[in-house]
């Protein structure tokens, strides 16, 4: 092993240095090879059971001539993006995975000691990345119940007048999702020294409720800055790739971040996949079907094994057990199950699952069963 030269802790950032780690969960290879697991559950980081389409597959078969950088400014997907949201393609921004966006927005707007509001449960980088600029994190804690506080996101946002407020919505690792007339009620809340990140991570999920707000236009209508944070990794299957975009309020947020982001950030392969996924229209039809059923025949197990978790609008679950979330991880892990326990304090007892193929759903509540009766 390679000594650790003990003067590099000196010249880490001071903002860096007390950040904790991103919970990234472990990946199938290292599953298999740490527990000796053939059959594995992946269930932890909300991807597509279905895999890559058809149609993403011959992209990558016809991949080309890699050489070359790609286009540095993801001209092609910009205008299909465009014109299926209706928006000006200059409001468009893109990045390796949506989480790019976020860190490259933080850079673009923060400085050490800016206030900084976000909600937990938490997406844990819209914490990690505006610490690691120097910010100071403010938090407005869900509900007992898990909904979102209205009234304190409300209070804080005219208190603190933070610079950048992030919420998810369908939150994750919640599943719940704001209403119109709860976004709208933040909105007003919003003066113009917030500059408003509404990350829709889920939006393809949530279009299945028929209550489910459209964020895009309330967002437009309000006259407010914002962002609005997609990506092509959940419904679309594409978390390997890494792409996700932001519509803008305006060019100048998007002019801001191209600036800061490493001008090829999205490669070559990405930019044509996600063309290729957003037109096969038979892929999402079928996930979206898919979730919708399993999430509820899933959330009816968990509920005769008497758990019962929050309302969601996503592909997954979370729910309290009378386990220490790491605990029950643990074991399942020891089953080939992979879930994400919750860390953050408050939320030790709660666990995040993935809605994935019928095999990993049933595969999943038979070792959760198995622990529970031991
Ligand atoms: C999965 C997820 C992301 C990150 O997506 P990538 O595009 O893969 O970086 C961002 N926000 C939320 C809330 C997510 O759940």
């Amino acid at each position: 092993m390679p000594n650790t030269n003990a003067s590099i802790h000196s010249l880490v950032s001071q903002y860096v240095q007390p950040l904790a780690s991103y919970n990234a969960g472990l990946s199938l290879e290292e599953l298999k090879k740490r527990y000796n697991v053939t059959k594995v559950a992946k269930l932890a980081s909300n991807e597509n059971p279905f895999g890559t389409s058809a149609a993403v597959a011959k992209v990558l078969n016809d991949a080309g001539n890699l050489a070359y950088y790609p286009d540095p400014n993801c001209s092609e997907l910009r205008q299909l993006l465009g014109q299926k949201f209706n928006v000006d393609p200059q409001t468009l921004v893109f990045g390796n995975g949506s989480e790019d966006i976020i860190s490259v927005l933080c850079r673009v707007f923060l400085e050490a000691g800016d206030n900084v509001l976000t909600i937990v449960p938490s997406f844990g980088l819209h914490i990690l990345y505006p610490q690691s600029c120097g910010a100071n994190v403010l938090i407005a804690e869900m509900s007992d119940t898990l909904e979102f506080d209205i009234e304190k996101i409300v209070q804080q946002l005219q208190t603190h007048q933070p610079k950048l407020f992030f919420i998810a919505s369908p939150s994750n690792p919640v599943g719940t999702a704001l209403s119109q007339a709860e976004i709208e009620t933040i909105l007003d809340a919003l003066t113009d020294q917030t500059l408003l990140i509404f990350d829709e991570a889920y939006y393809e999920y949530a279009q299945t409720d028929a209550n489910y707000p459209n964020v895009q236009q309330i967002l437009e209508q309000s006259g407010k800055p914002y962002v609005l944070l997609r990506t092509l990794s959940k419904a679309y299957s594409l978390a390997g790739l890494r792409i996700g975009y932001g519509i803008c309020s305006e060019p100048s947020i998007a002019g801001y971040i191209d600036k800061v982001r490493t001008p090829f950030n999205v490669n070559r392969i990405a930019q044509k996949a996600a063309i290729a996924a957003l037109n096969d229209a038979t892929h999402i039809e079928k996930t979206l079907t898919w979730n919708d059923q399993a999430r509820q025949t899933l959330s009816e197990q968990l509920n005769e094994l008497g758990i019962q978790p929050a309302k969601s609008l996503g592909n997954f679950l979370f729910f309290k057990t009378d386990y220490p979330a790491i605990e029950l991880a643990q074991k399942l892990l020891k089953h080939g199950v992979i879930v994400k326990p919750w860390l953050e304090a408050g939320y030790e007892h709660y666990l995040r699952v993935s809605i994935g193929s019928q095999d990993e759903n049933e595969h999943f509540l038979s070792a959760l069963k198995t622990i529970l009766n031991a």
